[in-house]
């Protein structure tokens, strides 16, 4: 199995198949913040569940690439709320990661706008604020 088979220094590999088509690596992120986003302190996080990302269409050598990607869940004890590790800013970070090795690649940025044109919501034409008649005193 190659160890960095994704190139990807943010990623530890943990396991890895091929197929005719595509590249399947299960992957987990080597350095979690466990800084929680509600309160700001990390020392009463506790991990209590695994989350896997699932990361598709990054092309290597003409195949497709999805990356399975095991996230844990976190959860702060003081505020007693969940959250995942970032997932949204490392999918992100994986992305550009990627987008500097191959040249087909379409950044996390162009998917989400393409998705924005697709989900986002219709614009409204809103009527026009009259204006105001300054030849009649107000009242
Ligand atoms: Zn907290």
């Amino acid at each position: 199995m190659p160890v960095n088979v994704l190139n990807l220094p943010g990623l530890r590999v943990l396991d890895f198949k091929e197929t005719d088509t595509d590249y399947h690596v299960k992957a987990q992120p080597t350095v979690v913040s466990k800084l929680c986003p509600h309160c700001g302190r990390s020392n009463e996080t506790v991990a209590h569940a695994q989350k896997t990302l699932f990361i598709r269409d990054l092309l290597s050598h003409g195949k497709s690439v999805a990356i399975h990607l095991d996230v844990p869940r976190l959860r702060c004890k003081p505020c007693n709320k969940g959250y995942r590790s970032s997932s949204e800013k490392f999918k992100s970070k994986v992305l550009q990661e990627q987008a500097s090795n191959t040249a087909t690649l379409l950044t996390l940025a162009d998917l989400e706008n393409k998705a924005e044109s697709v989900f986002g919501l219709t614009p409204t034409t809103e009527a026009s604020i009259p204006a105001a008649d300054s030849t009649t005193p107000l009242p």
